[in-house]
């Protein structure tokens, strides 16, 4: 098999169902095609490397030079990023083909990809429900095989909470094991990039070779290149599993309950020590999140002010007018609300109220899970409170929608690396089981996940 015939294979799939499940923002045929052949040569002269020649398709918040990166926004519409970010630079020294960009919720704000200004991408398994978000159009692209791998972005569950709605693997690293770089930013302090793939396998291949020491991300550990596949056959006998009691109360749907206790009961079969554990704060994280996130989005926003790139209103008046033109038409309701919620509590008088207490309760919740730690390996639960909801079940009541993610993240709000991994199946759609771990445990939680598959 030649990396063009795969290539082509997959080309051909999206043209055939991306019009319905509209996972894709953009393809890229000809870039695909010709990095494949680049890809056959490399393979021909004999020493490539495992991935050489693999298609991919990346969220379309990654930077890549000369193509179009629109973050699900009309203000980045018709934005070709003239650069790539470090996860494509070295994703192409590998010669990977890019098949091309996948659909978000605007600006990765969103837990169902139904904010993207160019409209929802629809779930493999059910074409009523959503495929999760913000990385939505990358989860469906691997369910519906319309990749074998594919990037994605997580700031307060985006990676994981896709990937148990659309029944794959994803891992959120830990945070600094990324490069940020070419990648745009929501909220700085969050935000990581990692793989959304079928199996915990390819996580473990795909993560190895987007992690890195990169000097233009201040936040990137500095480190030699770690290798995640190294402890993917390891027995589980004798881990200690982590199981905190507040996760199985009210709000968790009694289907994705039992599918969790299932996964657990069969990690304990393979020899896991299963020990209860404490995160009593857990609910204090959603509303933290929703201070610090807004808070740092709106200062990453103010770079969209029509003037240097992206959209621009027509004909302004004056600056004043082109500013606030070009950023009410540019953004769209839900990216509005996160940068009014995020300059109020950053004005002065509110900062302290706000701000500082959020920062506080973040302390509060990584110290919980340090404490966690120290009686187990990792931590397991739900990725979310139920399986996939349905196209416009949520999409007026944003509260409901930011509660979906309480189970991960509390995870981004202490750094900490996490993955969900395909569990079962509650009435038809899929549902993931999240394993947490102390800081740079990937090797660990991808053992495990690849062991429970
Ligand atoms: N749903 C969360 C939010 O809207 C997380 C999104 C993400 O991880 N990018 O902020």
């Amino acid at each position: 098999l030649t990396s063009v015939a795969l290539t082509q294979h997959y080309l051909d799939r999206i043209a055939k169902f991306d019009p319905e499940l509209n996972a894709y923002i953009t393809v890229t045929p000809e870039l695909a095609i010709a990095m494949a052949k680049e890809a056959d040569a490399k393979l021909d002269a004999g020493n490539a490397h495992p991935l050489t020649g693999i298609p991919i398709a990346h969220k379309d918040i990654f930077c890549i030079d000369g193509v179009k990166t629109t973050c699900g926004s009309k203000m980045l519409s018709n934005f070709v990023a003239p650069y790539d970010a470090h996860v494509v630079e070295q994703l192409k020294e590998l010669n990977m083909p890019i098949l091309g960009k996948t659909n978000m919720d605007e600006f990765a704000m969103g837990s169902s990809s139904e904010s993207s200004y160019f409209g929802p991408t629809k779930n493999p398994w059910d074409l009523k429900a959503v495929p999760g978000g913000s990385s939505g159009g990358a989860a469906a692209v691997i369910a519906a095989g319309l990749a074998p791998l594919a990037t994605g972005t997580d700031t307060g569950g985006s990676i994981r909470q896709p990937a148990s709605f659309c029944g794959i693997s994803g891992i959120k690293p830990t945070y600094g094991a990324v490069s940020r770089y070419g990648m745009i930013a929501y909220a700085s302090s969050f935000d990581q990039g990692g793989p959304m793939t079928r199996s915990a396998q390819d996580s473990a291949w795909l993560l190895t070779a987007m992690a890195g020491f990169d000097l233009r991300d201040s936040t990137s550990f500095e480190q030699a290149k770690p290798d995640y596949t190294t402890e993917l056959n390891a027995s589980l006998k004798g881990l200690k599993v982590g199981v905190p009691k507040e996760y199985f109360g009210e709000g968790l749907d009694a289907g994705v309950a039992t599918v969790i206790k299932t996964a657990i009961a069969e990690l304990e079969k393979q020899g896991a020590q299963v020990v209860e554990v404490s995160l009593p704060n857990k609910d204090l994280a959603v509303p933290a999140y929703y201070v610090l996130a807004p808070a740092e989005a709106s200062s990453n926003l103010s770079r969209f002010d029509g003037v240097r790139y992206g959209y621009r209103c027509e004909n302004p008046q004056d600056l004043n007018d082109l500013y606030t033109r070009s950023r009410s038409e540019g953004f769209g309701a839900e990216v509005k609300r996160r940068i009014m919620v995020g300059a109020y509590a950053l004005s002065a008088g509110y900062y302290d109220a706000y701000y500082l207490k959020a920062q506080k309760l973040r302390r509060l919740i990584k110290d919980d899970f340090m404490k966690a730690f120290e009686s187990c390996d990792v931590i397991v639960g739900p990725v979310a409170p139920t399986p996939a909801f349905n196209i416009g079940e949520k999409s007026d009541d944003p509260i409901s929608m930011y509660l979906a993610d309480l189970y991960t993240i509390p995870v981004n709000l202490a750094g900490l690396p996490a993955m969900s991994v395909p569990a079962g199946f509650v009435e038809g759609r899929p549902v993931g089981l999240h394993i947490v771990g102390n800081y740079h445990a990937e090797a660990k939680l991808l053992n495990v996940a690849h062991q429970y598959q």
